[in-house]
């Protein structure tokens, strides 16, 4: 069994993970204008993440297998009914390079006319760099320094994975921005400053730091970030000249 595309019925018993329609979602989102810049897409959430971060909004996406929000044959007709409409689909998560059914999902989703986006943390550099042809724009989450990664995530060598990624991503000179949740109790504004300096210095030319929000945290004794003036004014004192384009998300 190949690739199969959104038209393809195949059998249970033959689907694996690298056919489209193993892609296994958590969630769905119809219609968004926040998630891609410029365009109107649909945003689907895929199931797994390798990672677990502790302000992780999103825990039940974590597991490998979840609650299905829809199968990808039903993602397919719902964009065949969209046709003309929606100009793209972002592939968020979870981690949405957790599964390599990713890279023939895209294809289908191109042959029926739409832009693709993705939405990654990079821990997988290597799937990383077989799918960026396929991808029209990266929003890449930039957690903290690579050696402050194990203790957000609780995975080693992760920010090391996340580095490879990101030089992929510049290799690549596909448009993305980089973008940071900032937790003001787990990253200092020194470590901030730190971190967007080399950015900076990397080559990110598009930054975004997104505050995190309270609600329901992986990590449950975490609450909403302590927010300030001060931070707010540090942000954009200090963060936002070394990009060309920055944006603070602040709810
Ligand atoms: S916040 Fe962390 S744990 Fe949650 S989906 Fe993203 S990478 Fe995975």
């Amino acid at each position: 069994m190949g690739d199969s595309g959104c038209a393809t019925v195949v059998p249970l018993c033959d689907r694996n993970e690298h056919t489209a329609d193993a892609l296994r979602i958590g969630g769905f989102v119809p219609l968004s204008s926040v998630d891609y810049p410029g365009m109107l897409a649909a945003v689907v959430f895929c199931q797994g993440c390798p990672w677990a971060c502790r302000y992780c909004h999103n825990p039940h996406l974590i597991p490998a297998q979840g609650e299905s929000a829809l199968s990808f044959d039903e993602l397919c007709e719902f964009l065949r009914r969209r046709q003309g409409l929606l100009d793209a689909v972002v592939f968020s998560g979870g981690e949405a390079t957790f599964q390599k059914s990713l890279i023939p999902a895209l294809k289908a989703v191109r042959a029926l006319g739409f832009r693709t986006a993705l939405h990654t943390g990079g821990a997988y550099p290597e799937l990383l760099k077989q799918l960026l042809p396929l991808v029209d724009w990266v929003g890449f989450d930039v957690k903290a320094l690579v050696a402050d990664y194990p203790a957000l995530t609780g995975v080693p060598r992760s920010g090391i994975r996340n580095w490879q990624s990101l030089m992929t991503l510049l290799a690549s000179g596909l448009p993305f921005e980089a973008r940071t949740s900032w937790h003001t109790e787990l990253m200092s504004m020194a470590q901030l400053r730190v971190l967007a300096t080399q950015l900076a210095v990397a080559g990110v030319k598009h930054y975004s730091v997104q505050v995190v929000r309270g609600g329901a945290l992986k990590d449950e004794t975490l609450g909403a970030s302590p927010w300030s003036i001060d931070h707010r004014e540090f942000v954009h004192r200090e963060i936002a000249p070394l990009f060309q384009v920055f944006s603070l998300r602040e709810d």
